[in-house]
C-alpha cells in the first residue's frame, strides 16, 4: 500500500529537528552555495573584484570567498578586465582545465563587449570563445553588481536537476544545464541615506 506524505511545512515534524525535502533540493542548496571562483582578473575590473573579498561586502556570506588559484580546484570562473588576444588562449586554457560542471561570468564592459577599445588587439566579449552565463554591465560594474551575477549563477543551479542527471551517469547538472546568458546592470548602487 502507497502511503501519502505532505511534504509541507509541519510543526509536529519540523518542531523535533527534522526537515522535510527533496533530496536534487538538498544537493542543489549545497551545490550553489559553494562556489568556488577562478579569479580571472585581467584588468581594472579586477580591481572591484578584490573589494567583494574584503570586509564592506564579503563574498564570504554567499559562500564563494574560497578564490581557487588553480583551475583544479574551480568551478566558476570571473573574468575581469581586458581580454587582449595574446591573453585569450591562456584564458581558454585554464578554462579547459577547470572540471565540469563549471559557470562563467563576464565581469564589465571589456569582458563583455570589447568596451571601449575598438582595436585590433581586444577580443571584441570573451563570450568569442568561453560560454559565459552571466554578463555585468559597467566600467567598472559595482562590486554589488558582481555579489547580484553570483546570486545569478546560484538561481542558475538551483534549477539544474542534480540527482537525475547522475542517474544518467552524467555528473551533476551535466545534461541539463540551464543555459542562456542573464544581465547584470553594472552602475546598479544602493543609494545613501542623507544624514
Ligand atoms: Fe577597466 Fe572599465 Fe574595462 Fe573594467 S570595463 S577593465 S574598469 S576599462
Amino acid at each position: 500500500m502507497i502511503q501519502r506524505l505532505d511534504t509541507g511545512f509541519d510543526p509536529k515534524v519540523e518542531g523535533r529537528d527534522i526537515i522535510v525535502t527533496r533530496l536534487d533540493s538538498a544537493v542543489d542548496w549545497v551545490r550553489k552555495n559553494s562556489c568556488w571562483p577562478m579569479p580571472m582578473g585581467l584588468a581594472c575590473c579586477a580591481i572591484e573584484l578584490m573589494a567583494v573579498g574584503a570586509s564592506r561586502f564579503d563574498i564570504a556570506r554567499f559562500g564563494a570567498e574560497v578564490m581557487r588559484f588553480s583551475p583544479r580546484q574551480s568551478d566558476l570562473m570571473i573574468v575581469a578586465g581586458t581580454c587582449v588576444y595574446k591573453m585569450a588562449g591562456v584564458v581558454k586554457r585554464v578554462w579547459d582545465q577547470m572540471p565540469n560542471p563549471k559557470w562563467c561570468i563576464a565581469m564589465g564592459a571589456c569582458a563583455s563587449s570589447g568596451g571601449m577599445y575598438r582595436s585590433y588587439a581586444v577580443v571584441q566579449g570573451v563570450d568569442h570563445f568561453l560560454p559565459v552565463d552571466v554578463y555585468i554591465s559597467g566600467c567598472p560594474p559595482r562590486p554589488e553588481a558582481l555579489l547580484e551575477g553570483l546570486m545569478a549563477i546560484q538561481r542558475k543551479i538551483a534549477q539544474e536537476k542534480a540527482i537525475e542527471n547522475m542517474k544518467k551517469g552524467d555528473g551533476p547538472g551535466l545534461s541539463a544545464p540551464v543555459h542562456g546568458p542573464i544581465i547584470v546592470r553594472g552602475e546598479y548602487a544602493p543609494k545613501l541615506k542623507a544624514k
